[in-house]
């Protein structure tokens, strides 16, 4: 199914660049690997990136710059404020999005901390089509109540709908009817939906939304952040924009928004963030907010050549050539592990490759995290890091009850224009590997829990020794090789 440029033979991505910069890697010995991770209480997060062959934990901040970015650096005008870098972002911000106002902050939280603050009151609502982490912290510390109206399609695991980051927009009107329009503090939908496998969203449906929102009065906040992979989607898996240039797309979706933010970690390929709209009105109430939190008015807590690197990312990220380079490395990678029989998320979407840790692992029970369990089994099958996104990320309920998550999945970020294409497949092999021996794997019990944010300190012990099997297993069959 070739119907994207940049493929060759039997759906091998291209890369369309060439590398310039290198960073050399360690690839420790399977024994190694087996210290480390217990030494990072089999939490991927708590590992030493030295020890990491492949770090796949994250796209935030990590995807590779370009030439031009670094070379945007040297020119950074460093002043408090009337910096003349900030003017630069401030004018491409509204030549691609054409929004008029332009608020600096130090990366994508901090928009949703100002945004929060500025919207959300004690028992309002926010529909959104899904949450992401920091998005729903901070709506739920100013007394929000987060609402997730996506289509029944977008947890569904398997799945060949294009665009399963989708609202669904009876949800949005019955949710309307339910707390009554004065008590929704926004509406918001989220590009590339991150915590169901970066699934998008179609412009079609943003229209939708937007309808209703203009029915009711309502401000529709875009969550920007992964912009870059949806703008891709859309082009390729929406019959309607097809003809339409990867500009037009942006402008028509932002276009439809009252209020965008994004973080630059991960759109424009460098750090910060910031939130743009065209109303006045908004600007000013949100802008006290800025010099309080984040910075004066021209930094917002972003170095000035950060904001060079995001001015000439985000001019990038209009270019097909660029963006392209994410989702097809990832759809290559989910494709290899589907043919293998790995139990993955699909259709293929942006930020990373998802195993399904649920079947990957049936025999491990949900309380003894099989994401987290399957996070560590392949660090030590392969020194590659994902992510743990399932019920280890949740946190108990009042009663110290686990809150057992929708999905487990292994994520496994595909940070852009990082990996080659033969780490991919190293990757793939030593996934499928494990596959092979997946009844070796067993669960995780917690050795140190945290009350919050567990997933990103707490440690944990294997439930048996399964984890010595693994490593014997993997000698008997790799040999002397690492
Ligand atoms: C990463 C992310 C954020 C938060 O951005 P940070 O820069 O990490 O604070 C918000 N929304 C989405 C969809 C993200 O992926």
């Amino acid at each position: 199914m070739a119907d994207v440029k940049f493929f060759y033979g039997d759906d091998v991505p291209l890369e369309m660049h060439k590398v310039r910069i290198v960073q050399k890697l360690n690839l420790l010995p399977v024994e190694q690997r087996w210290e480390a991770v217990t030494a990072a209480g089999n939490n991927t997060f708590l590992l030493q990136n030295r020890d990491v062959f492949m770090d796949m934990l994250t796209d935030s901040g990590v995807n590779a710059m370009s030439d031009r970015q670094l070379a945007a650096m040297m020119e950074a005008d460093d002043s408090y404020a009337g910096s003349e870098t900030f003017t630069k972002l401030e004018r491409k911000i509204r030549e691609i999005f054409g929004t008029e106002f332009f608020l600096p902050a130090h990366q994508g939280r901090a928009c949703e901390n100002i945004l929060s603050q500025v919207y959300v009151q004690p028992g309002f609502a926010v529909p959104m089509n899904y949450h992401f982490t920091t998005t729903k912290a901070h709506i739920v510390l100013n007394g929000g109540i987060v609402e997730e109206i996506f289509i029944d399609e977008g947890l569904k695991v398997k799945s060949n709908h294009p665009f399963k980051g989708n609202m669904d927009i009876d949800k949005l009107l019955a949710l309307i009817e339910k707390y009554g329009v004065d008590r929704i503090a926004f509406v918001r939908l989220e590009a590339g939906a991150n915590l169901i496998g970066g699934q998008p969203f179609s412009l079609e449906n943003m229209r939708a939304v937007r309808r209703v929102c203009d029915r009711f009065g309502l401000p529709l906040v875009f969550d920007a952040s992964l912009l870059a992979d949806n703008l891709y989607f859309i082009k390729k898996r929406e019959e309607s924009c097809k003809q339409m240039s990867i500009r037009e797309i942006t402008r028509e979706l932002a276009d439809l928004a009252d209020i965008m933010y994004f973080s630059a970690r991960k759109l424009g390929c460098a750090r910060g963030g910031g939130i743009c709209t065209n109303s006045k009105e908004i600007f000013q109430k949100i802008r006290e907010y800025i010099p309080l939190y984040e910075g004066f008015l021209t930094y917002g807590g972003m170095s000035v050549r950060e904001m060079e690197a995001i001015a000439v990312g985000l001019e990038e990220t209009m270019d097909e050539d660029m963006i392209c380079q994410g989702p097809q490395f990832i759809a290559f990678m989910t494709n290899e592990l589907e043919k293998a029989g790995v139990p993955v998320v699909t259709p293929p979407g942006g930020l990373g490759c998802h195993l399904d840790a649920m079947a990957f692992l049936e025999h491990v029970p949900q309380v003894q995290y099989p994401a987290g369990a399957l996070a560590a089994a392949l660090y030590i099958a392969s020194g590659v890091r994902g992510m743990e996104r399932g019920t280890l990320s949740e946190q108990r309920d009042e009663e110290g009850r686990e809150i057992l998550s929708n999905m487990e999945l292994l994520r496994l970020a595909m940070p852009r224009r990082v990996f080659t294409l033969s780490q991919v497949k190293y990757a793939v092999d030593r996934i499928i590997w494990l596959y092979e021996n997946r009844r070796l794997v067993g669960g995780l019990k917690f050795m140190e829990e945290p009350r919050v944010l567990r997933f990103f300190f707490g440690k944990l012990n294997p439930v048996s020794d399964w984890q010595a099997q693994l490593v014997a297993k993997f000698r008997e069959d790799f040999g002397a090789s690492l």
